[in-house]
């Protein structure tokens, strides 16, 4: 049995070629081959969000504090919060973040395929970002 003591491994800082804004990942698990599951908590401040990604088994988050925005592309942009719990379909471009005055933590679980869990594409612009955020808020 492996038991990861709260608090006994470091914080990353999400690199800013796949994040805009200020953007904290917090280690949860990593199975160990054959299994291919891992997982990260991760902390976006308020307009902090990835950039357009995909992954190749699909996501699945569980939005655990705060307000959160994500989009797969073709559809509408939607809030998240805590409690939600959201599949995203393999090779759907899509984004997540926070809502622009209020930050969100998920926890993301991904599975490899090939050791690969994200393909990452370009920036969310900020036009785009702010755009998305009034349309989901008037959709609420
Ligand atoms: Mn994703």
């Amino acid at each position: 049995m492996q038991i990861h003591r709260s608090g006994s491994r470091p914080s990353a800082k999400g690199p800013a070629q796949y994040f805009s804004g200020t953007v904290r990942i917090d280690p949860l698990f990593e199975a160990p081959a054959p299994a291919r599951v891992t997982s990260v908590s991760v902390t976006f401040e308020p307009g902090a969000r990835t950039a357009w990604h995909t992954h190749p088994l699909g996501q699945t988050l569980i939005v655990t504090s705060g307000l959160g925005l994500t989009q797969c592309e073709g559809d509408s942009p939607v809030e998240i919060r805590p409690g939600d719990v959201i599949w995203c379909p393999p090779n759907n471009r899509h984004w997540h973040g926070a809502a622009p005055n209020t930050s969100m933590t998920h926890i993301a679980i991904v599975e490899a395929l090939d050791g690969k869990t994200v393909d990452w594409m370009e920036q969310v612009t900020d036009e785009h970002y702010q755009a998305a955020a009034r349309s989901a808020q008037q959709r609420q």
